[in-house]
């Protein structure tokens, strides 16, 4: 406050105080104002960033509970990721190997997504690398999830496929392994019984008296049941899907009829001496995609390892065949 200021009136002999203009008066108020104004302002500011109001500190715990929350989620996500790993690995070294199937790149399991950045939002933020982390993390888990499931949709189709084709496939004798002597010829170059030249004999020769049952070797459909394939006489011949034909010679009798639905171990025909033939027998033939193959390697379901060694045996001798 100024002072009060009087002067002297001579004509009422007094002292009398000097009025100021309002103007003034107004001027001084505002400068003050002002001054107590910018005053406060920066004693609140101060305040403000050394001093925490109750409820900064209320978001500041909640803060922190939030970061610990994150860091929970991302030790889970260790756990998931290490099970997955392990999912994918069982899958491209067991399942994918086992069914054939190439495996999986561990790039296409783990790619994550390219192009324009889907984490734009979460930036500018104090925890955003956090946050964006995490969020990279779960979509990539959630695409090899999806990348997993897929593949084991495939497994599950190959398996279903697998086992049609094993139980398709020719897999046993076609007679009775009682004596395996039985196995006359095989495979190969032999002797033809008729002319005694060397020529290639096309499929496997199983002695038998005439009518020793002839089973089918695999699931499968009749495709033909007739003589009219010349040499052959009476013949079988299945088919097993996957490119796989099966073929039965010089049958007594049929059992089966043309487009007849087969299984493995059904009687389809009993051994005979019709057709090009030196006596009982049963010429057995496998063809795959059309060519003719030996059936040496089709009889996995009924030999031991010794009993296929010793049939092995048999089967390579280039002894004479019986057509
Ligand atoms: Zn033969």
């Amino acid at each position: 406050m100024s002072k009060v200021k009087y002067y002297y009136d001579p004509e009422s002999l007094s002292y009398r105080k000097i009025e100021r203009k309002k103007r003034k008066t107004f001027a001084y108020i505002s400068v003050f104002l002002l001054a107590a104004f910018l005053f406060s302002f920066i004693i609140f500011s101060i305040a403000n960033l050394y001093i925490e109001s109750p409820k900064e500190k209320a978001l500041k715990r909640e803060l922190q509970n939030m970061q610990l929350q994150f860091g929970l989620l991302n030790k889970k996500m260790n756990e998931a990721e290490a099970v997955l790993a392990n999912v994918a690995d069982r899958d491209n070294n067991i399942y994918r190997v086992y069914f054939e199937a190439n495996p999986i790149p561990d790039e296409q399991r783990k790619a994550g997504f390219g192009g324009i950045n889907r984490y734009k939002n979460l930036e500018g933020f104090d925890n955003s690398e956090l946050i964006i982390e995490t969020n990279k993390r779960l979509d990539i888990l959630q695409k090899q999830i999806v990348v997993q499931s897929k593949s084991l949709d495939e497994i599950t189709v190959l398996a279903e496929e697998k086992e049609k084709l094993l139980t398709a496939i020719p897999a046993i004798q076609p007679v009775k392994n009682e004596d395996l002597t039985r196995m006359a010829s095989g495979y190969g170059m032999r002797t033809d019984p008729f002319t005694k030249v060397k020529k290639m004999h096309w499929g496997m020769d199983f002695s038998a008296q005439k009518g020793t049952p002839i089973y089918a070797p695999g699931d499968g459909i009749v495709k033909r049941a007739d003589a009219r394939s010349s040499g052959y006489g009476k013949h079988i011949r299945i088919d097993h899907g996957f490119g796989y034909v099966s073929l039965y010679a010089h049958l007594h009798k049929y059992n089966v009829k043309k487009n007849q639905r087969v299984k493995r171990g059904d009687v389809i025909g009993y051994v005979g001496n019709t057709g090009r033939s030196m006596g009982p027998h049963l010429h057995y033939e496998i063809f795959k995609d059309g060519k003719r193959i030996n059936p040496i390697n089709f009889y996995y379901g009924s030999l031991t390892a010794e009993e296929f060694s010793k049939l092995l045996e048999h089967a390579s001798l280039e002894n004479q065949s019986l057509d």
